[in-house]
């Protein structure tokens, strides 16, 4: 296969109406690299929309339970024929909606329903750009225990695009060993379409949504936040686990093993070069921190006990107690008689007591006591390695702006410096952080 293969994919939104199938048609048409196109089912058309997989669950759940489900079910058919219709498109899916009609009246199953949002999109998609139409149940496939299989899925999907020119192939879902479909999480068109271009062995996943790829900050707390240029996979993992939203954080795996960058752009905006999700980068990042994110409601189990530090299997024994509740925690900072374990607040509701009296009785801890609240930003960047006086410049950022700091905690890596602060100092400190390091360029 020629290595200059693109392969893009376009989200709900940039698929939602006619008006946007046009937008990816000049888009996918303007480079014949662009040769492999996987698309979501149609998206939210405006707020308060309902996007098409969401109208699909709905309507299976009513054929589930046996009521009548043909009002929503002309509803979707609808969502179609619309776009059909404005695209002067000369098909018609009538057979394929009375077979899916006729699946969801025998219940074939919830996945299956949800799927047929991307099978139908895709089709008139492929259609209206002169491509073939791959479904991709019989290549991408799912082992016994329902785990994606990455090696089978390149195999077979490897060889039967080695005999096609274009094509488009629909996002979200594989297939069963009993080929039952089975579709990834939601918002999984992302990882289709990392597989396909791990597959084809693409020069570059493009990712086609309705922002300008990442931005520094959460726009929702930083006003007009800078964009990021160049990410790369690690950087991109520790800003998702902090709430940094836009890919499938399981679409980076596919990719990354097979050494090929991620390109977030923009359907509305194709101008703009969006972000580069890449493996290393010799670019070094524009400022000292690449991003910024964080999340709200998190508890920390604050535990004291003199001599802590030479009691061998202390540290065991308190995420034993945890793992008794069945409480995964998010960092552990320790200082010589004391340790902090964050937790998602949710997880503790109701097992507060059970995880105190648990840690009483196999540590014996001096103080024991739960501190709600919390809320951690992660400030991650490649360039942080390099740069000295990094640490002194944030907490001297948050000192200017009064933001009392609990918890700190960098990763050896020297990638990441990840600080506790007061709920209600969150956005203030995301805030002090991003005019610290951004505003001025350094
Ligand atoms: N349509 C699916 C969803 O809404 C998958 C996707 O768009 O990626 O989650």
């Amino acid at each position: 296969m020629s290595n200059n293969t693109k392969v893009v994919k376009f989200g709900g939104s940039s698929l939602a109406d006619a008006g946007q199938f046009r937008k990816v048609a000049s888009i996918v048409l303007s480079e014949p690299e662009r040769r492999f196109v996987v698309a979501s089912a149609p998206g939210k058309r405006f707020s308060g929309d309902i996007k098409v997989t969401d109208m699909l669950y709905g309507c299976y759940e009513q054929a589930f339970r046996g009521e009548n489900f043909d009002k929503a079910f002309d509803a979707i058919e609808e969502r179609f024929n619309s776009i059909i219709r404005e695209l002067e498109l000369d098909i018609s899916l009538q057979k394929e909606f009375d077979n899916i009609k006729d699946a969801f009246a025998h219940r074939a199953g919830r996945d299956y329903a949800a799927s047929r949002g991307e099978y139908l999109n895709s089709m008139i998609l492929a259609a209206f750009l002169g491509f073939e139409f791959i479904d991709p149940a019989p290549y991408i496939r799912f082992d016994e225990t329902g785990v994606f299989d990455l090696d089978t899925t390149r195999a077979l999907l490897g060889e039967r695009l080695a005999n096609c020119e274009k094509a488009v192939i629909p996002g979200f879902y594989g297939s069963m060993p009993n080929d039952t479909i089975k579709t990834f999480s939601r918002g999984g068109s992302d990882i289709t379409g990392s597989i396909v271009a791990n597959a084809v062995d693409a020069v570059i996943y493009e990712n086609w949504t309705d922002v300008s790829g990442f931005l520094i900050a959460n726009p929702t707390v930083v006003e007009n936040p800078q964009p990021i240029k160049t990410i790369t996979y690690r950087e991109l993992r520790e800003l998702a686990y902090m709430g940094a939203g836009v890919l499938h954080e399981d679409a980076i795996f596919p990719v990354r093993k097979a050494g090929i960058p991620i390109n977030i752009r923009n359907t509305n905006k194709p101008e703009d070069d969006g972000t580069f999700i890449v493996a290393e980068t010799a670019q070094t990042s524009e400022y000292t921190i690449t991003g910024i994110a964080g999340k709200k409601g998190l508890s920390v189990i604050q535990i004291e006990k003199d001599m802590m530090n030479s009691e061998i299997g202390f540290g065991k024994n308190v995420l034993r107690a945890l793992e008794k509740n069945g409480i995964s925690f998010e960092h552990m900072p320790s200082g010589i008689d004391t340790m902090s374990v964050v937790v998602n607040s949710e997880a503790l509701i109701g097992k507060e007591k059970a995880v105190l009296d648990e840690i009483n009785f196999r540590c014996h801890p001096d103080k024991l006591e739960i501190e709600n609240n919390l809320a951690l930003i992660a400030v991650v960047g490649r360039g942080m390695r390099k740069a000295r006086g990094t640490a002194g410049r944030l907490f001297s950022a948050l000192a200017h702006a009064r933001i009392n700091v609990k918890m700190i905690d960098q990763g050896s890596s020297e990638l990441n410096i990840i600080i506790g602060v007061e709920e209600e100092d969150f956005e203030a400190a995301t805030r002090a952080i991003y005019d610290m390091f951004v505003l001025p360029k350094m």
